[in-house]
């Protein structure tokens, strides 16, 4: 995958008083520099925003700020070499902003509109303030916080070539689910907006006048002094980003109102409503269209109407139902709508548009015509120039398995194309079948231990392909082995005569149960060579062996990366791995294994910091000499795993104990400054976050048992009467 080096022309990323945009930017942004992309972000030097700066120095991207339109000429060369530039609306003098930037790009030319239907609306009556209708076919892509049918109107009526929605999102670690006292029974945090007031009277302010009782909340700037607030509303001028979890937790619920322009719009999802969603604060909310395609109305938010149903709501509903709903919420909303996944949205919209005009971001050749040295230092982004890859055609050997599938969709979101090579031993169809549609995607069904079939030439190879958890592995341990020798030996062949990069997934088992701790690379391991696990543990240290003959006999381009426990989404519940055995037997209410006394740790990495990692680590310009562990270096014994899942699930399972298994190590925690100084990796995703995404994952993938779903009738019937 080729990085990318964008330009973002847009409203404020320095400051989030009094707007929207810079919280959505800076999401976006520290998610899209986090798949190893460039990003310079130019805002105009404006004095209300100059005099509320609460992000000066952004730590993923370069912020660098404009007097006015001539000053914009000093990044003229930057704008001219990058791969994207990006307008938004609402920035100052827009129109004359983006014909400039327009006639200075020679990569794709977006506009971002965080307020779609405000725009349109604004062009329909004749208002230019930002964007002319005659400039909209000429920017390549439209991309539009305001999904459903209003891209056809772009498209059709306006002449855009391609109109794409990309919502707001919400950064997840940003905004945890906090455990707080109780002080507001409903809150609403927002910006006064003359449209949104009279539906923030109905469903606050009057049910404040009806329930003295009660109490309310309301946060954000230019507010009229002469409103009259009821005296149990209690107003707060400013919530910096830094401090909306502690808002939403300290609250029952919240209010989410929509902007009239967006109502009428439908699909127009704010960013408060995904970040008080992924706090875990329950939502109620104005109606409009498409709000079922982003939250299940009464299982995941509350649609009202008027005070009565809002009162209804604070007075009459249950606890146990209050806490369900908004679990059920954070769980789609970091299922869907994080930033992350936005990210890779931007990344795959941008790449479609270039390849659509022929700047394929695949084949241009950036590095020397970006003048990024002056503008972009830090050593971030030195680094993040280091992930230069292009590569276009992609071996996956592995790919049906659980991380293999989540490195597929990277490398296709990135552009490559992509074969899998699977035996499906405990790999599934399922976690590719959503491919199946894909022109640049195919899949082969072998076995590495077998002669491999004819195949095309590859760029890059990567060798996932192995069972990773010690039931699979000890089924058939020396297909295990072999799987390891002759698999990789095969595949080391195949990049050798192809002149190609490899990439071993090689695992932290090398390390068996270890003597020093953490774990650093130049450690060779204590592992017993005839039990039971070493037919996975010993394969794959005698696969780092040939890979390293390869490279020094053949010179063949390599790396190594030694795998931490690593879980979410695709992982089966039958494999037998400590996340998904815990968290398969809380959903099913049976009882939570626990083997040993618990005390042993472990490190786990969510599947998508891993995925980055190994891109990362493949996109290498140089061969980084030597293996680099992956992993998340928080460490938590197994004990306090369990009592996570226990809470996360409200699981009413028995805790037993078994003997711990033959060779089972006590303590795992990677030390990742190799991987930090080479790669600029480190992991995003905390527990808890990784966790509820993967419990929101198996609660799909399994049937729970009786009792959990009568309960769970019960709550739907509740619900809907
Ligand atoms: P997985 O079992 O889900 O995926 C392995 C894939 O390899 C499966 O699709 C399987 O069908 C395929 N495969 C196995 N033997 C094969 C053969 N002989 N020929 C062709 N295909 C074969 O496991 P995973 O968790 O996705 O792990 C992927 C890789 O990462 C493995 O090599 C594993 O050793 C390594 N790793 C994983 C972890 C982790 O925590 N998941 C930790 C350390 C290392």
């Amino acid at each position: 995958m080729i990085p990318l080096r964008i330009v973002v022309l847009g409203l404020s990323l320095s400051s989030s008083w009094g707007n929207g945009h810079a919280t959505t930017y800076r999401a976006l942004l520290r998610a899209f520099a986090a798949r190893g992309h460039e990003v310079l972000f130019l805002e105009r030097d404006t004095p209300w925003y100059a005099a509320h700066r609460d992000l000066p120095e952004p730590d993923f991207c370069r912020l660098a700020f404009y007097r006015d339109l001539d000053d914009l000429d000093r990044f003229r060369d930057v704008i001219a070499a990058a791969d994207a530039v990006i307008l938004g609306s609402y920035v100052p003098d827009g129109v004359a902003a983006g014909t400039r930037v327009r006639s200075w790009t020679g990569g794709v030319c977006a506009f971002y509109d965080i307020d779609t239907p405000v725009t349109l609306a604004k062009l329909a009556s004749g208002d230019h303030e930002y964007l002319a209708p005659e400039q909209i076919p000429t920017y390549d892509l439209y991309l539009s916080f305001t999904g459903g049918p209003t891209l056809g109107r772009i498209e059709e009526h306006y002449g855009s070539p391609a109109a794409r929605q990309l919502y707001c999102s919400v950064d997840p670690e940003a905004y945890p689910a906090l455990d707080r006292t109780k002080r507001w029974d409903l809150s609403y945090l927002g910006t006064y907006s003359p449209d949104r007031q009279p539906t923030l009277t109905r469903l606050l302010i009057e049910p404040a006048r009806r329930a003295p009782n009660l109490r309310f909340a309301v946060a954000g700037p230019q507010y009229p002094r002469d409103l009259d607030w009821p005296a149990n509303v209690e107003r707060i001028e400013h919530v910096p980003p830094s401090g909306h979890p502690d808002f939403y937790a300290a609250s029952r619920y919240t209010l989410n109102v929509t902007r009239a322009d967006m109502i009428r719009a439908g699909y127009s999802p704010s960013v408060r409503l995904f970040e008080a969603a992924s706090c875990a604060t329950p939502i109620l909310s104005d109606r409009w269209d498409g709000l079922e395609t982003v939250l299940a109305p009464a299982s995941e938010i509350l649609p009202v109407d008027a005070a009565a149903d809002v009162l209804g709501i604070l007075n009459g509903q249950p606890e146990s139902e209050r806490i369900g709903i908004a679990r059920a919420a954070r769980a789609s909303v970091l299922a869907r709508h994080s930033a992350a996944h936005r990210a890779g949205e931007l990344e795959a919209h941008l790449r479609e548009a270039a390849a659509r005009k022929g700047t394929s971001t695949d084949i241009r050749d950036v590095q020397d015509r970006w003048p990024a040295k002056d503008l972009l230092k830090g050593a971030a982004r030195e680094k993040s120039s280091m992930t230069r890859d292009k590569a276009s055609r992609v071996l996956v050997a592995g790919g049906a398995g659980f991380i293999g599938s989540h490195l597929i969709d990277a490398l296709l979101a990135g552009g490559a194309r992509v074969t899998c090579l699977d035996n499906l031993e405990t790999g599934r169809h399922a976690n590719l079948d959503h491919l199946r549609k894909e022109p640049r995607f195919d899949f082969i069904e072998a076995d590495l231990v077998d002669p491999l079939p004819k195949l095309p030439r590859f760029d890059r190879i990567f060798n996932l392909a192995c069972p990773a958890s010690p039931p699979h592995y000890q089924a058939d341990p020396i297909h295990t082995m072999m799987t390891s020798v002759i698999g990789t030996h095969r595949l080391l062949e195949l990049t050798r005569d192809a002149d190609a990069r490899f990439l071993q997934a090689s695992t932290s088992e090398v390390y068996g149960d270890p003597e020093i701790h953490p774990q650093k690379e130049c450690y060779w391991g204590n592992v017993n060579p005839t039990g039971p696990r070493a037919c996975y543990d010993e394969g794959k240290r005698a696969a780092e062996t040939l890979v390293f003959d390869f490279e020094r006999v053949h010179g063949t381009d390599i790396r190594v990366a030694r795998i931490f426990n690593t879980y979410g989404a695709r992982m089966r519940a039958d494999d037998g791995r400590v996340v998904s055995n815990v968290i398969c037997q809380a959903l099913s209410g049976t009882d939570i294994t626990i083997y040993g006394d618990g005390s042993q740790t472990r490190s786990f990495c969510y599947v998508s910091d891993l995925v980055e990692g190994l891109m990362r680590l493949m996109g290498a310009e140089a061969s980084p000499g030597g293996p680099v562990n992956l992993g998340n270096p928080s460490e938590i014994t197994v004990e306090e795993l369990v009592e996570h899942v226990v809470r996360l699930t409200g699981t009413a399972s028995r805790l037993v104990t078994r003997p711990l298994p033959v060779d089972d190590p006590r303590r795992r925690r990677p030390d990742i400054a190799r991987a930090k100084a080479l790669l600029g990796w480190s992991p995003k995703i905390g527990l808890e976050a990784g966790l509820e995404a993967a419990i929101a994952w198996f609660s799909k993938e399994i049937t729970p048992p009786p009792s959990v779903r009568s309960r769970r009738l019960e709550s739907d019937v509740l619900a809907a009467g």
